[in-house]
């Protein structure tokens, strides 16, 4: 009897161990792809030539797998999801799927998306779903230059989405990736309009990730050039493991924070907390390399349970590299809309 109770009391009160990689980078955040397809062809991630073909749809995790996955991390210690893509809002269920990793215990939500299908009502929906934070890519406020980078898309839709954010009480941040003859004389203009509606406006080095291999970076000293800058939280900059954003404030007014992603130039893969999941269920623990392991085959087979899934992302965190090497010209493995960047 008591070796009975001795048991029952075991099993109520282990927990599996934290989300750590073999480097002590301890884990906290997940980015999970819920589609590969986009809309839109920025030159950086689906360029008209040389684009990798999407996966099937049939094989895109369900809302209900998605929610089961998240509940497997957060009992590892994972507490914000970023849902991305491709574009996330080509996903009609997405509202779902926000409910359902909601209903298990996620509290910090985000994601980030091209806005161009963000309708007023769709932003109500996921801000009541408890989608917390939005991030909008913005390269151009330029209609021209939108649609040419966009590959023909316009921009009054976007313009209308972000609105939508502020409409909806929905933090916003914009991104920027910033690409030498294409937008660097931009970088003030868009600042000004995403501080106007109450955002962050964040500009990024682009990284040699698929197409952006072939573009000309603009570093992130030369971004912060453009601004009048002191540090958001100077003791932070001193710091290991604050993420990959730098935040800084503007001519010394509250209300012009912006951030600066040196995702080329600055390696802070020594600090990184997170791993990505793809559409089709692959955990992917380094945005530079195509190493992983795949959820989909024992979310579908009714035989396993949460322990397999539990080993298969320790074992894509045993092969999480040490980093990436793009400042030694070394260039990712896939795009970033097939790794849900
Ligand atoms: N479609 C959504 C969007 O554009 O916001 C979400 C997916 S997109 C892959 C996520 C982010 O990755 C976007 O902000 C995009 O600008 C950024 N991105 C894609 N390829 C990149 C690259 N080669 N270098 C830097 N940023 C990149
Ligand atoms: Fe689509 Fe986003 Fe990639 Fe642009 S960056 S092509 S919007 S997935």
């Amino acid at each position: 009897m008591r070796l009975r109770q001795t048991r029952y009391l075991f099993t109520m009160t282990w927990q599996p161990p934290k989300l750590e990689d073999l480097r002590d980078r301890r884990l906290r955040y997940v980015r999970i792809s819920v589609t590969d397809r986009c809309q839109f062809r920025c030159p950086y991630c689906r360029p008209e030539q040389g684009d990798t073909p999407c996966e099937p749809q049939a094989d895109y995790l369900t809302a209900a797998e998605l929610a089961r996955v998240v509940k497997v991390l957060t009992t590892l210690g994972i507490r914000t999801v970023r849902f991305t893509g491709g574009e996330p809002l080509l996903r009609r269920d997405l509202t779902s799927i926000i409910q359902a990793v909601h209903a298990v215990g996620i509290d910090d939500m985000a994601i980030t998306t091209n806005a161009a299908l963000l309708t007023s009502t769709r932003a109500k929906n996921l801000a009541e779903a408890g989608l917390k934070r939005i991030n909008i890519s913005l390269d151009t406020l330029d209609p021209n230059r939108f649609k040419t980078l966009s590959g023909g898309a316009p921009i009054d839709p976007v313009l209308r989405g972000i609105e939508a954010v502020r409409d909806a009480g929905i933090k916003l941040k914009t991104n920027t990736v910033v690409v030498r003859g294409q937008n660097e004389r931009e970088l003030e203009q868009i600042a000004n309009y995403v501080w106007s509606l109450g955002g962050i406006p964040r500009f990024i080095e682009v990284m040699p990730m698929g197409a952006g291999k072939d573009l000309n970076m603009v570093p992130a000293a030369e971004i912060m050039n453009s601004f009048e800058l002191t540090p958001e939280r100077p003791e932070a900059l001193n710091q290991k493991g604050i993420g990959p954003a730098d935040y800084w404030i503007h001519q010394g007014r509250k209300d012009q924070v912006l951030g600066v992603i040196a995702a080329t130039t600055r390696n802070f893969c020594s600090s990184c907390n997170r791993i990505r999941i793809t559409a089709t269920g692959s955990v992917r623990p380094c945005l530079a390399s195509a190493c992983g392991t795949e959820l989909r085959p024992l979310l579908r087979d009714p035989t396993t349970n949460d322990q397999d899934l539990i080993e298969a992302i320790y074992t894509a965190l045993a092969i999480k590299p040490d980093g990436h090497r793009f400042s030694e010209g070394i260039a990712g493995e896939l795009p970033m809309r097939s790794l849900g960047g």
